[in-house]
């Protein structure tokens, strides 16, 4: 028998109850449950059960190790998959839409206006023989009614407000002449002048200078606030999440272990993965702290994708995955969620762990 399923008291006192997209309240602008992903030739699942929800307006930031699985659940979420990959869920759901049972033309009517995808690799998804201004332009020309001349013109602010220097001269020149920050930033540039509902960002400031970042990041908060767009921001760096974001997801190996709100978290993480993070990340009150999460051993067929490396790991860890379930009587936990047989017995950052 698990020390907790379903609802009901768990090890140390804390109550969890079933998986779901938590919180109470209006039903979420995005809703994800059981997401898996099967890429062609790979072993293993890219992503293993996910589980996550972004309400209107709300920014969340999901973070993890490369190869944890964040940019092939940005993929799924706008069905961009190739056709050989393998996707199901019990539940995808955007603003009222079941995204896995829409046709192609259901979801191309989806993509630009209820979501939008900014790409780690902007290079690599800009049209090669394009000018920049004019991919801008297009994207301005889908949400606005006005002429090619005036699209120009908004082109080059939008291009000017995610920090591009040069926006004037540079809406001019081909993707192939900035570099990829640069185009991480017109990458940014045309899926904001789509005016998503929701703006999946990937890795939006990993190319990009300190200064860059920022001005990054203050665009992204200027739309969410300003408009209303979700923000579902997906980084590897703890810092940048921190900044931006005010609730959090962990993802490791496809799954998120562990999330809440970010002070919450932070402060006493419930998930062995996300207390190793922490402590990777020493400076989280100061200045921003780029923490390069490792990746880890591959995961064992059963049981917990973590147990390979964690120190509570025991027999029932290696035989039955953890669901992700929702903690009920902290106080502090505000709609934690955490995927973790023994998470009673993390202590907070700094402390000694107990009841181990
Ligand atoms: S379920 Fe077990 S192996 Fe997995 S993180 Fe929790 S204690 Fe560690």
């Amino acid at each position: 028998m698990p020390p907790f399923s379903g609802t009901g008291p768990a090890r140390g006192g804390r109550r969890l109850n079933a998986r779901g997209a938590g919180g109470g309240g209006p039903a979420p602008l995005l809703q994800v449950a059981g997401l898996r992903v099967g890429l062609p030739g790979a072993a293993g699942l890219a992503v293993a059960g996910l589980d996550l929800h972004v309400a209107a307006g709300e920014a969340v930031a999901v973070v993890g190790a490369s190869g944890s699985g964040k940019s092939t659940t940005a993929l799924a979420l706008a069905r961009l998959l190739p056709a050989a990959a393998v996707v199901t869920a019990d539940r995808l759901r955007l603003g009222g839409l079941d995204l896995l049972s829409l046709d192609e033309r259901g979801m191309a009517a989806v993509r630009g206006r209820r979501i939008a995808i900014a790409f780690q690799d902007g290079a690599g998804a800009l049209h090669p023989t394009r000018t920049i201004g004019d991919q801008v332009a297009e994207a301005v020309l889908r949400r606005r009614a006005v002429g090619w001349r005036a699209a120009r013109a908004a082109a080059v602010e939008a291009l000017a407000a995610v920090g591009l220097p040069g926006a004037g001269e540079r809406a001019r020149a081909y993707p192939h002449e900035l570099s990829g920050g640069g185009c991480q930033r017109v990458m940014l540039a045309i899926a904001l002048a789509l005016q998503p509902d929701l703006l999946v960002a990937d890795e939006p400031t990993a190319s990009l200078d300190p200064t860059g970042a920022a001005r990054v990041l203050d665009r992204l908060e200027a739309e969410q606030v300003g408009r209303g767009m979700a923000v579902l921001l997906l980084t590897h760096d703890l810092g940048v999440a921190a900044g931006f974001a005010r609730r959090l997801a962990v993802m490791h190996a496809g799954r998120v272990v562990e999330a809440g709100p970010v002070a919450a978290v932070f402060a006493q993480p419930r998930h062995p993965y996300t207390a190793r993070l922490l402590a990777a990340a020493p400076r989280l009150q100061g200045p921003p702290v780029p923490a390069v999460l490792e990746p880890d051993p591959p995961p064992p067929p059963h049981g917990c994708a973590y147990a390979a490396a964690c120190p509570f790991a025991d027999a029932h860890c290696q035989a039955e995955v953890p669901p992700l379930l929702r903690l009920l009587e902290d106080a502090a936990a505000d709609g934690r969620q955490v995927a973790c047989w023994h998470q009673d017995r993390i202590a907070p950052v700094g402390g000694t762990r107990h009841g181990g």
